[in-house]
């Protein structure tokens, strides 16, 4: 114990008693414990989180390259899809997708991983769109050829 410690103060009259006695030697008030607590609580041990224990760890996608950092995956920007459905398809919603495909990059490199992932998640809604689009335009362009092509034959 260090030397500041012998001594309390009462809290009733100011008066110095050592911290061996109970009661104020001047007014008869019942004094504090001494400030210092004594060293024999043993520190709780820190116990390991419990809670996921029981998980697998998680898995490493075997499609990514092992030089990609996985800490922080960048989504899926659907390029390739926003490309060719513009060439192939729709062109203004293949636009559009393009248009958030460029976002999905862009905003992963500046950190917004959440508003990369909305980007990411409309690039795809609109390649899908412009699949859609596409696809139907191009059955009703070949339905239009075929009944063409019929058509020509009755009349020749
Ligand atoms: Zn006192």
């Amino acid at each position: 114990m260090s030397e500041s410690s012998e001594k309390v103060t009462c809290p009733k009259c100011q008066a110095v008693n050592f911290t061996t006695s109970a009661v104020c030697w001047q007014c008869g008030e019942t004094l504090p414990a001494p400030a210092e607590t004594p060293a024999s609580e043993q520190p709780v041990p820190l116990q390991a989180p419990v809670y996921g224990a029981n998980l697998p760890p998680a898995a490493t996608p075997t499609y990514e390259p092992q030089s990609q950092p996985v800490y922080a995956a960048k989504p899926q920007n659907y390029l390739v899809w926003s490309i060719l459905t513009t060439l192939f398809c729709c062109m203004p919603a293949g636009v559009v997708s393009i248009v958030y495909a460029a976002q999905v990059d862009s905003k992963y490199a500046t950190g917004d991983l959440v508003g990369s992932q909305n980007a990411s998640n409309t690039a795809r809604t609109w390649a899908w769109v412009s699949f859609g689009v596409g696809l139907v335009a191009t059955l009703s362009y070949l339905a239009l050829m075929i009944i063409g092509v019929v058509s020509s034959g009755q009349f020749h």
